[in-house]
């Protein structure tokens, strides 16, 4: 046995430039006190193998040529083909089965024959390795020392060349070369655990035992062939030739041993190799598995340009080459060594790509908003992302039964994640809400099974709370008004179908209300639409208030209102609200800094009234009209002996149809006066019927007639009369100035073809100037379609005629319409009035009508003037005309003629200052 520094423990080397394959681990040198055992156990062998060649000089030093020669070469051979032995944990070391020519040896030569034979074996065996200096020294010195040391024993116990054979002398050989082999082993041992720092005697035994099989075999040869050759020395042929098989048969076995040995070692590494999923800890893997497979101190990454040093072995590892440097105890690499690096290498290559494809992976997934989760079919959690672990706010969840750390429960009910993993295969996706803890969170989550043999299933888990919101605020704005959040049109009639269904099924009476309110337009056109808006969001507080919770409140557009009360015991319910709704308004509203006022005309109905939804809507807003056009700020409860009644409806028809033709139609006049000196500047004509029961007033029917029609033949009659009354009165006064009459024109007469025409004829026949006659559109008449209305406005100017815009601020134009009209006189709408000096936005839009007026060429009429202090607030306003109770009411054609008279001012021959 020879020093040949082991790769691992009891591993070790007097070349300090060897280095150990456990990790790194910088052998250490042999210290200086090893050093000096060494020297003295050298010291000691040597003189006692001196002492004993002085006492058996055993004859001539050199007497037995042919032996000598025959056994250095065996020897020699034996030192020259070492067999590599590998043990399984670790440690290289050359075994030469020289044990076998021991006892021959001892047998035929002299002490200075053994000293010479094995000198030269193993220093041409040592150096054949090209073993360091240091080592070719230790291993023949230990050699020859411990050879002579088992020489002296043998000798001592009576056998040697010139003894005679007997069974004592075989004993004494047998023994003389166990104590060689023991002596060769330990010292070894020793050097090497001294220079590697390892506890003398570990792994010893364990070392010894693994050749003491061959050794002993050999030693037991070596006394039967010696013994042999002594008595026949023929039989050297016959013994060489047997020792020489069996040694071929020991390599053989030695080689398959080792094979499987490497085998399993590479097994080992492949394992570890492929076990780690971290591209560094693969790489420094595969490197310690190099050097423990191949048995080299060291292995190397390194760029695939740098040369392969000679003795390297090198293979491809992915874009670098491994190189494994040093083989232990030297020699060129085997086929299988190569092979082996060959798999490590691919493996490692493979377990590279892996872990970057994992690193990728995990990359991907932890970056991922969505929680990603396998779960295998024990329900176990095998794989979780942070998303996941956050999503389920448990953040060791691999490992965890998946079941008793979270739940998500789908549309039908809760998911059995244990059952869904067992048996999942395809791809399911839903809606569900992941419960973890007290955690309810709305998700989506797709569930798709591992393909093929693995069972399971991945779960990528997607948080759509935003999106839950997202869709819910779109359901609610979809049924609500997004200004006021009050129901919408939609939800507002759905409620209504509902309630219908639910009063006629249970008796019992729902009422509508339509709130519309007044002039809301010109809050926008003075204000601005923010302002409109804040003052439509307080409206829509104010209603909500006036109300039960049960009841509903909606916004239908604009500055329309609806209200639907459900069960109510009779309409002075749902009038006692409309009152309280009224006050609630007129408490005023403060937008902007500015109080407002703003006032509601309100029209009711009840589901007894109306056999649909369509009717009773329909009912409510014939009431909400009928407020408007009695003066507004007011609710009317809708009547069902006016436009509901059919019967009733069609005598009031035909009975209108009779009043026109017999003449039963009356007009009043209500003059217009000049605002500072009261002057009178002309007259509105505004018609009257005089029924029976007395004079009905015009709201009273001119809706009607609107409606049928009958309102062409009564305007023409009213244009006819008025016109010929006022040329009656200019040719009775030609010292007064030519009377203006202003007559009210309705839409179905403005869209007559030749109206043009047909005001031309009654101008002809009456006689009257057409710069007398003024004709009062509403605006509402002109903004329902404003190109028409304009181009047929234009016509009439051209024959000379004056036009006046009627009801201005009604009409939702914007102030700025005004100046497109062609237009002469602007009649503000009496509703303004009102709320003069007292409300500001009623104040504000009338100051500005005024203004507007006057910057565009247009005379502006105040109507409806009732009070003094509305007076000389127009006057400072500038409003030039004025038209009221306060000057007076529409008065009969003989009152108005006598007023004429003494109000109208004098035609002066010189202008007036
Ligand atoms: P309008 O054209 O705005 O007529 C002015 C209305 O205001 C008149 O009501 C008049 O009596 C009323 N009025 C005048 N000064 C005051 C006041 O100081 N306080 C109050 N509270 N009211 C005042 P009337 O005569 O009842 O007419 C109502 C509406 O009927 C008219 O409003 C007009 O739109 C329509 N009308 C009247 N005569 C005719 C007509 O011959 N043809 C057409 N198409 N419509 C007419
Ligand atoms: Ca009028
Ligand atoms: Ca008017």
């Amino acid at each position: 046995m020879e020093l040949t520094p082991p790769s691992r423990q009891p591993a070790g080397s007097l070349d300090p430039a060897g280095s150990s394959a456990s990790g790194g681990r910088q052998p250490r040198v042999l210290s200086s006190r090893g050093l000096a055992i060494v020297c003295i156990a050298v010291a000691v062998l040597a003189v006692l193998v001196i002492a004993f060649a002085g006492a058996h000089p055993g004859g001539d030093a050199f007497s037995h040529p042919v032996a000598l020669a025959v056994l250095t070469v065996l020897l020699t051979y034996t030192h020259v083909r070492p067999t590599r032995l590998v043990h399984r944990h670790g440690g290289v070391e050359s075994d030469h089965l020289d044990e076998a020519l021991f006892v021959p040896m001892v047998l035929m030569l002299s002490p200075v024959e053994v000293g010479a034979a094995v000198t030269v074996a193993s220093l041409v065996g040592n150096l054949v390795v090209r073993r360091a200096a240091v080592k070719v020294l230790f291993n023949v010195g230990q050699t020859v020392l411990a050879c002579l040391t088992g020489y002296a024993v043998a000798r001592a116990g009576g056998a040697g060349p010139d003894e005679s054979i007997t069974p004592m002398a075989m004993v004494a050989g047998a023994v003389g070369g166990l104590v060689f082999a023991a002596l060769s082993s330990v010292a070894v041992a020793t050097i090497v655990r001294l220079a590697t720092g390892h506890p003398l005697f570990r792994g010893l035994w364990e070392q010894w035992r693994s050749r003491e099989l061959s050794s002993f075999g050999a030693l037991l040869f070596g006394v039967v062939a010696g013994v042999a050759v002594r008595e026949h020395a023929w039989m050297a042929l016959p013994a060489i030739a047997l020792g020489l098989t069996v040694e071929r048969a020991y390599v053989a076995v030695v080689v398959q041993r080792q094979a499987r040995l490497a085998a399993e070692a590479l097994r080992e590494a492949v394992v570890a190799v492929r076990s780690s999923d971290d591209p560094e800890e693969v790489r420094e893997q595969v490197l310690a598995s190099a050097k423990t497979v191949l048995h080299a101190r060291e292995a190397v990454l390194v760029d695939p340009t740098t040369p392969c040093p000679p003795g390297a072995l090198q293979a491809n590892l992915e874009d670098t080459t491994l190189q494994v440097l040093d083989r232990i105890g030297g020699g060129t690499w085997l086929d299988s060594e190569r092979s082996a690096l060959s798999t490590l290498a691919t493996v490692g290559s493979a377990a590279l790509r892996n872990a970057r494809l994992i690193a990728h992976m995990s990359a991907i997934t932890d970056s991922q908003s969505e929680g990603v989760l396998a779960i295998d079919a024990a329900g176990v959690v095998t794989f979780a992302n942070p998303a996941s672990q956050r999503l389920v706010g448990c953040e060791d969840l691999i490992g965890r039964v998946a079941d008793q750390v979270f739940g998500l429960t789908g549309h039908d009910g809760p998911v059995d994640l244990t059952a869904l993993a067992g048996s999942h295969s395809g791809t399911r996706d839903s809606d569900a809400v992941l419960l973890a803890g007290d955690h309810r969170t709305p998700v989506s989550f797709t569930a798709t099974g591992l393909p093929e043999p693995q069972t399971g299933v991945v779960l990528v888990i997607h948080d759509i709370t935003e999106r839950k919101a997202f869709e819910e605020k779109l359901t609610y704005l979809a049924f609500h008004d997004p200004l006021t959040y009050l129901p919408n049109r939609r939800l507002f009639e759905d409620r209504l179908d509902h309630a219908l269904l639910l009063a006629e099924r249970h008796h019992t009476t729902s009422a509508l209300l339509m709130v519309d309110l007044d002039r809301f337009k010109l809050v926008n056109d003075s204000y601005g639409h923010p302002a409109g808006d804040s003052l439509l969001v307080q409206v829509a507080h104010m209603l909500r208030r006036s109300l039960r919770r049960e009841d509903t409140c909606a916004r239908l557009g604009g500055d329309e209102f609806a209200i639907l009360l459900e069960d109510v015991a009779d309409v002075h319910h749902a009038t006692s609200i409309a009152q309280r709704i009224l006050d609630a308004l007129a408490s005023g509203c403060i937008v902007d800094g500015h109080e407002l006022f703003v006032s509601a005309s309100i029209g009711i109905a009840t589901s007894d009234q109306a056999g649909s939804r369509e009717e009773l809507v329909a009912a409510a807003d014939a009431a909400a009209y009928m407020a408007k056009a009695a003066g507004k700020a007011q609710y009317r409860v809708f009547a069902p002996e006016g436009a509901e009644n059919p019967r009733a409806r069609l005598e009031l028809e035909g009975a209108l149809r009779r009043a026109i033709d017999h003449e039963e139609l009356v007009l009043h006049y209500q003059p217009l006066v000049d605002t500072i000196t009261g002057e009178a500047v002309g007259a509105e004509a505004l018609v009257r019927w005089q029924t029976p029961d007395g004079l009905m007033a015009p709201y009273s029917f001119i809706p009607l007639a609107e409606e049928t029609g009958l309102i062409v033949p009564l305007g023409a009659w009213v244009l006819e009369e008025a016109c010929r009354q006022a040329q009656e009165w200019t040719l009775a006064h030609p010292e007064l100035p030519p009377l203006e009459i202003s007559v009210n024109l309705s839409a179905h007469q403005l869209s007559r073809p030749n109206i043009v025409g047909e005001i031309g004829e009654v101008l002809e026949r009456t006689g009257l100037r057409p710069e007398q006659l003024c004709l009062e559109i509403t605006e509402t008449v002109i903004m329902r379609d404003a190109e028409a209305a304009i181009s047929s406005l234009r016509q009439l100017k051209r024959i000379g005629l004056q036009l006046a815009i009627d009801d201005f601020g009604t009409g939702y134009s914007s102030l700025s319409y005004l100046k497109q009209f062609p237009v002469d006189v602007v009649k503000v709408d009496r509703t303004f009035l009102a709320g003069l000096g007292d409300n500001a936005v009623d104040t504000e839009i009338v100051a500005a009508v005024i203004r507007l007026a006057a910057a565009c060429g247009i005379t502006a009429v105040a109507e409806g003037v009732e009070t003094v202090e509305q007076r000389a607030l127009l006057e400072e306003m500038g409003c030039p005309l004025i038209q009221g109770f306060l000057i007076s009411k529409p008065m009969p054609a003989e009152d108005f003629a006598t007023y004429w008279a003494t109000e109208a001012p004098l035609l002066l021959p010189s202008p007036r200052p």
